[in-house]
């Protein structure tokens, strides 16, 4: 019972901060961000060390591993193109996620987002559902939550996973993108997942397998 109040209490506060940020964000050459102005000198070690998570605190696993994952990140991109590395880290959660669903383990997105934050990977709610998608956050995620405003979002491997679990529930391919993220100066991420390819003729995506995704309660998470 603690636990669930304390989480409401920091998800209310997230989502304050999210809406106080999007209304701040500005959208430069079609990149949105938020209002962490852009880092305006080279990438220093501190800078990986830096993990904001006062829901999850941070562990000591946590404080060894997170800084070598950020740094493999962020470095695969001066050897492959950045659409390569997006297109690798995309498609392994992809994997991953129809994996889960297949498996049974992931059920609905609420199983999603309870799996997020058992495994200390994040606070994940829907914030919007209907017919043409999801609009999903993860507060606090584990690889991106403190990084500066590095003109670029990080969690591609989440935008996959959403998708390959949402595949995998409604047999229908979707797309995600992650549309903000701590990469481009929010204390967020938010992806979109569009509905590409048609699904069977009156299949309601709110309920994608027994249980509604209800929008607004954390219940069950
Ligand atoms: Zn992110």
């Amino acid at each position: 019972m603690l636990h669930r109040r304390r989480k409401a209490k920091f998800l209310k506060k997230y989502r304050e901060v999210a809406e106080r940020e999007i209304k701040e964000e500005v959208n430069v050459e079609g990149l949105l961000q938020g209002p962490r102005k852009p880092l305006d000198r080279p990438l220093n070690p501190s800078d990986l060390t830096f993990i904001y998570r006062p829901f999850f605190g941070v562990n000591e696993a946590e404080h060894r591993l997170i800084p070598y994952f950020r740094a493999y990140l962020l470095a695969s991109n001066s050897v492959g193109t950045r659409e390569s590395i997006n297109t690798l880290t995309y498609n392994s959660g992809l994997s991953l996620g129809l994996y889960l669903v297949e498996r049974g383990v992931v059920k609905d997105l609420l199983n999603l987002a309870g799996l997020w934050e058992v495994n200390r990977l994040g606070l994940m709610e829907v914030v919007r559902g209907g017919r043409e998608g999801f609009t999903i956050r993860v507060y606090e995620g584990l690889l991106c939550s403190g990084l500066p405003n590095l003109k670029r979002t990080v969690c591609g491997f989440v935008a996959g996973v959403i998708a390959g679990v949402l595949k995998g529930l409604h047999n229908a391919v979707f797309t995600c993108r992650e549309v903000r993220c701590w990469g481009t100066g929010y204390s967020f991420c938010e992806f979109n997942a569009r509905l590409l390819a048609p699904v069977k003729y009156q299949q309601n995506l709110e309920k994608p397998v027994g249980k509604t995704v209800n929008l607004s309660s954390t219940r069950g998470v």
